[in-house]
């Protein structure tokens, strides 16, 4: 088994990035005709998963997540840790960090609209690390 990592800079507070072609490079370096790639993204407040990367929809994820699990709001981890990103966990621990990916003649299985994404969730830029464990 073949092990790759990508490693970028975000911007957090919700920061999506395609990190599609990044994978497509993965398959071209290790040469991968079929197979799987598994990734996770390392770290608690970050996640992966799939979109339509289009700017509507990147606002509207993040609308969506401010919805659901707000920045503002009285976090037991923020009083615990005197921290302010009990937020970025809990969206981290909703959308998962990890992810498959399927490759099928040297290509990625996804759909034309279909992009991956790494969310940084944490409320300050951070590096991240994905590593990409590659099965064939
Ligand atoms: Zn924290």
């Amino acid at each position: 088994m073949e092990t790759q990592y990508i490693t970028l800079e975000t911007k957090g507070n919700g920061d999506i990035i395609d990190i599609t072609h990044y994978l497509e490079r993965v398959v071209t370096k290790v040469n991968l005709e079929d197979g799987i790639l598994f990734l996770n993204v390392i770290g608690s407040t970050a996640a992966l998963t799939t979109m339509e990367y289009e700017p509507g929809l990147i606002k509207d994820l993040k609308n969506i997540l401010e919805e659901l699990i707000p920045y503002r709001q009285d976090y037991a981890h923020n009083f615990a840790w005197d921290d302010d990103n009990g937020h970025s966990h809990l969206r981290s621990s909703f959308i998962k960090t990890n992810f498959f990916v399927p490759v099928t003649k040297g290509k990625l299985d996804l759909g034309t609209w279909q992009q991956v994404i790494l969310i940084d969730f944490d409320t300050c830029p951070r590096q991240r690390k994905i590593v990409v464990k590659v099965f064939s």
